[in-house]
């Protein structure tokens, strides 16, 4: 097929960062969308909940917008859509178990029946305006996830979602080798890969091994075990069960979205429960404790988030007892290593025999590592290459990979959040940005926490905050009263009431000045109120506080 026009591929969120990932193809007058994600912040963001990729771009095109195709059910694919279909009605399709998890988390925050859900059939493709699609099957660390062929007027993209090649996955269902190899026999423009994990050597281990080595620890546990995962995690959770059940075990559950997954899951169909298998956590004391595992997540799934409370004893259902054997079945989110840290700490110092992933298998990724990336590249042949998922230095690792692999040098395209890569039938490039940045959620409020308030409320925690009053004439600029200077949080700095004295000559100072000056509009007085302070206490104390000034006029 010939044509004029050119194919984009817009990436709004993932390069360059794990998580919020979110692609646009562009042809002509039609956009689909590759997965709605989101991003728990780190540590360094304070009072915000959650990170969104900034998707602009999509309700400036909305009549182009033609449907998100969903990869997989994590949150980083799918946490987005509760706000985006606020904005943007759009059509979503994914396979069973990724629309029900969707479903299950959209039916939270919008009328369902508005929405148009849409399955498939991997087996099956689906056309959407001049795109052709083509579904191929991965394994990944939740069931059901799907690669995508995108047949284009330009060629063939593939999108790999996130994927690993485990050839003994727990639920028998492989990834699609010998279609991706078709695929690539057919030829293939360009590839689009995880490369989350394109730092780790060799293959990432089977996650049936994970299986083995919690049966050896239960086998050994001589009273309660809890165990924490990934409430999405269905096949961990499925081994977590059964090993449970193998040792004579009864199993409760706690936290609200493993519960919901868990629900959802086995209604589906992706979930084994053997029967009996379940008490309710109330319930857990009429057992003896050798009998009882309880599988535990926290909030938004983040399954180290409930550890921390049950080892400081502040779940609402389960404490920490001395002997308890406690199984990490999980990997910190990243930014949240430390935390995680203090709480293994923790559950060692309330008496707890403590697993985790560094000092018992007890876990494996669900991205491949660099063998199964190079496999992939070597399946699908492409001409183009474009690493995505990960951070900058994931990209860079998994681009030279691809060089080793055969591609050319100058077809490997390293991309950022908002660059349009544009193709036409002989040539690629990158040929401009768009706005891309990132759109905090503030408890229910979306996108009004800007990065002025971020900053605002890093510097209040770090550095506390200034308040100076003063009163000025409102006609000639003439200072009447003050200033005085409040502080709250400014302290743990030697002579700090001195230094407090001294800022208070200089907010004089600054306003004396103005006086001269004849300066009466009261936002010039306040920065230059501001500056002076802010100079002066960063050269005495090496702290930036915020400074709030407080100018009355009379
Ligand atoms: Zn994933
Ligand atoms: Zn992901």
């Amino acid at each position: 097929m010939i044509s004029n026009e050119s194919l984009k591929i817009i990436p709004l969120g993932g390069l360059g960062e794990i998580g919020k990932n979110m692609t646009v193809i562009e042809y002509g007058n039609d956009i689909i969308v590759i997965d709605a994600g989101l991003k728990f912040p780190e540590e360094q963001l304070p009072g915000v909940d959650l990170v969104l990729p900034d998707y602009s771009y999509l309700r400036e095109n909305r009549d182009k917008l033609r449907a998100i195709i969903l990869t997989h059910g994590h949150e980083d694919h799918v946490g987005c859509l509760p706000f985006l279909l606020r904005d943007l009605n759009v059509p979503l399709y994914g396979t069973r178990l990724t629309i029900g998890l969707a479903k299950g988390k959209l039916a939270e925050y919008l009328p369902l029946d508005e929405l148009e859900l849409n399955e498939i059939d991997p087996r099956f493709d689906l056309e959407i305006g001049p795109f052709k699609l083509e579904f191929m099957r991965v394994c990944h660390s939740i069931p059901d996830g799907v690669a995508l062929a995108i047949h284009t007027p330009v060629g063939v993209i593939v999108h790999s979602g996130d994927f690993k090649f485990d050839q003994t996955p727990v639920d028998g269902v492989t990834t699609d080798f010998s279609k991706f190899a078709s695929v690539g026999d057919r030829g293939v423009l360009a590839l689009l890969s995880d490369s989350t994990n394109s730092e780790d050597e060799g293959f990432t281990r089977t996650e049936r091994s994970v299986g083995t080595v919690l049966n050896q620890i239960v086998a050994q546990a001589r009273r309660r075990v809890i165990a924490a995962s990934f409430a999405s995690h269905i096949h961990r959770i499925q081994q977590i069960m059964e090993v449970a059940h193998g040792n004579g075990r009864r199993v409760a559950i706690t936290g609200l979205s493993m519960i919901r997954n868990i629900s959802i899951a086995s209604e589906l169909g992706y979930l084994r429960i053997p029967e009996k298998l379940l008490v309710p956590v109330e319930k857990i004391d009429d057992y003896p404790e050798d009998q009882i595992l309880i599988l535990s997540t926290g909030s938004q799934g983040e399954p180290l988030s409930a550890l921390a409370r049950i080892a400081s004893h502040d779940h609402k259902k389960v404490n920490l007892r001395r002997g308890d054997t406690v199984i990490i079945s999980a990997t910190p989110v990243p930014g949240n290593e430390k935390s995680v840290s203090k709480t293994i700490d923790q559950l060692f110092r309330g008496g707890a025999e403590v697993y985790y992933e560094s000092i018992a298998e007890v876990h494996v990724s669900g991205h491949g590592a660099r063998e199964e990336l190079k496999l992939m590249i070597n399946l699908v042949r492409p001409k183009y290459f474009i690493p995505i998922h990960g951070e900058y230095r994931h990209l860079i690792h998994h681009a030279m990979l691809a060089a080793d692999t055969g591609v050319e040098k100058d077809k490997i395209l390293i991309a950022g959040n908002g660059d349009i890569i544009e193709f036409s039938q002989d040539k690629a490039a990158i040929v401009g940005r768009i706005d891309s940045g990132a759109i905090f959620v503030d408890g229910l409020g979306v996108g009004d926490v800007g990065d002025v308030v971020i900053r605002d409320r890093q510097r209040l925690s770090q550095h506390g905050m200034i308040i100076v009053v003063a009163t000025v004439d409102g006609s000639t600029g003439k200072l009447l009263t003050g200033p005085d200077i409040i502080s709250r949080g400014f302290v743990g700095i030697p002579d700090s009431a001195q230094i407090l004295e001294e800022a208070k000559r200089k907010a004089e100072e600054a306003l004396l000045i103005c006086e001269r000056e004849a300066i009466t509009d009261r936002m010039l007085l306040k920065s230059h109120v501001k500056d002076s302070l802010s100079r002066f206490l960063f050269a005495k104390t090496m702290k930036r506080p915020m400074i709030i000034p407080v100018i009355m006029e009379v």
